[in-house]
């Protein structure tokens, strides 16, 4: 497992973020907002696709208004994304669980002590989302398109709220710059323990939001950088769970199901190794025990794989061998491996 770095734990709603809570997955509807019943169902959407919490944008009071009742027909917690009007945030408050705003960009410090004040009567946390689209002039004038600019912006808007007493903090440092987002985070982590909200912002579309946030995330997560995180994609709201919990799996940082090891194939492939493995991710994707399991075309590599999975099938000409911890269990005809092969996971697994 990776080692985390040491932060603060918040709570949003019953999720605690930071410490030693699980990394979360969140994601953000598209709806208007107060449009109850579309966002309700986008947010049930993502409820059962294993979003953890669900951010709403609030740019207008109509907005404010419905996310009362909002958040009576759902179960995740709810943020509420506000920039500019402190009166959206302070209704925002009396619903939701977290509420997103820069203090820097609220108007006077009044104002954001009111936000502050309405926070911590309901134990509500703040981010702190600099996005390196909507910095302060000030940081962009003085550091230009940099990861320093976003950082000098996140010191500000930290020093802001902790000088009102304020600490329930989490912390997001987007660009759609891979580089300018690792390079933000990285220079900002050492110097205070609060919770990281990871993400790489207007990433683009399926699979090149999936490219950007895997290189990305993934080099922060190995680093021990993050505490819950986004995966941004213009596509359907789905997707960014699958991609963020899968970024989670392959980095180490969720152990979550199974790992499947598959060979690219070769001149050498002796069955149709890519019908097998679609198969078998299909039909073990409901299994969350941790496994480690190879699929491999032919004996060449096969055996040595076999020998750290857990389970294992080794293709030879029209038969091939299931394995259990290195262990050959049946000597099958290829049509009958990936039976045999599911029977023996879902046993492992206690899943039969
Ligand atoms: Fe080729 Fe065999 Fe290696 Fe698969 S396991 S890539 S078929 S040599």
């Amino acid at each position: 497992m990776i080692e985390r770095y040491p932060t603060k734990k918040i709570y949003v709603g019953d999720v605690a973020v930071g410490g030693d809570a699980p990394i979360s997955v969140q994601s953000m509807t598209y709806s208007d907002t107060h449009n109850v019943a579309a966002t309700v169902e986008q947010i049930n959407r993502l409820h059962f696709a294993g979003c953890d919490i669900v951010r709403v944008a609030v740019p207008d009071m109509e907005d404010a208004l419905a996310l009362k009742s909002i958040k009576e027909q759902i179960s995740l917690p709810l943020v509420a994304d506000i920039h500019f009007n402190h009166k959206l945030a302070l209704i925002a408050a009396e619903s939701v669980d977290c509420i997103r705003i820069n203090p820097g960009n609220i108007g006077s410090k009044e104002k954001v002590a009111e936000v502050v004040k309405a926070c911590q009567e309901r134990n509500l946390p703040i981010r702190i989302g600099v996005n390196a689209g909507s910095l302060e002039k000030e940081f962009d004038n003085k550091y230009g398109q940099t990861a320093e600019a976003m950082v000098a912006s996140a010191e500000y808007n930290i020093k802001y709220l902790e000088d009102l007493g304020f600490s329930d903090i989490k912390i997001s440092l987007k660009a759609s710059d891979v580089q300018r987002t690792v390079d933000a985070y990285r220079m900002l982590r050492p110097k205070n323990n609060y919770p990281f909200h990871l993400g790489v912002t207007e990433a683009g579309t399926l699979f090149h939001a999936t490219v950007k946030s895997s290189i990305g995330l993934g080099a922060l997560l190995l680093d021990g950088i993050g505490d819950t995180l986004r995966v941004s994609i213009t596509g359907e709201l789905e997707e960014e769970i699958n991609v963020g919990r899968a970024i989670l799996k392959d980095s180490g940082a969720l152990p979550d199901g199974l790992n499947i090891i598959s060979c690219p194939t070769c001149g050498r492939i002796e069955a149709d190794l890519v019908s097998a493995v679609s198969e078998i991710e299909k039909r073990t994707a409901h299994i969350k025990t941790p496994l480690n399991v190879s699929v491999m075309g032919c004996v060449v590599n096969a055996i040595g794989e076999a020998a750290h999975a857990d389970v294992a099938i080794a293709y030879g000409k029209g038969k091939g061998l299931v394995m259990v911890k290195g262990e050959v269990v049946a000597n099958l005809d290829e049509k009958e491996l990936v039976d045999k092969f599911v029977d023996e996971v879902e046993k492992m697994a206690g899943q039969e």
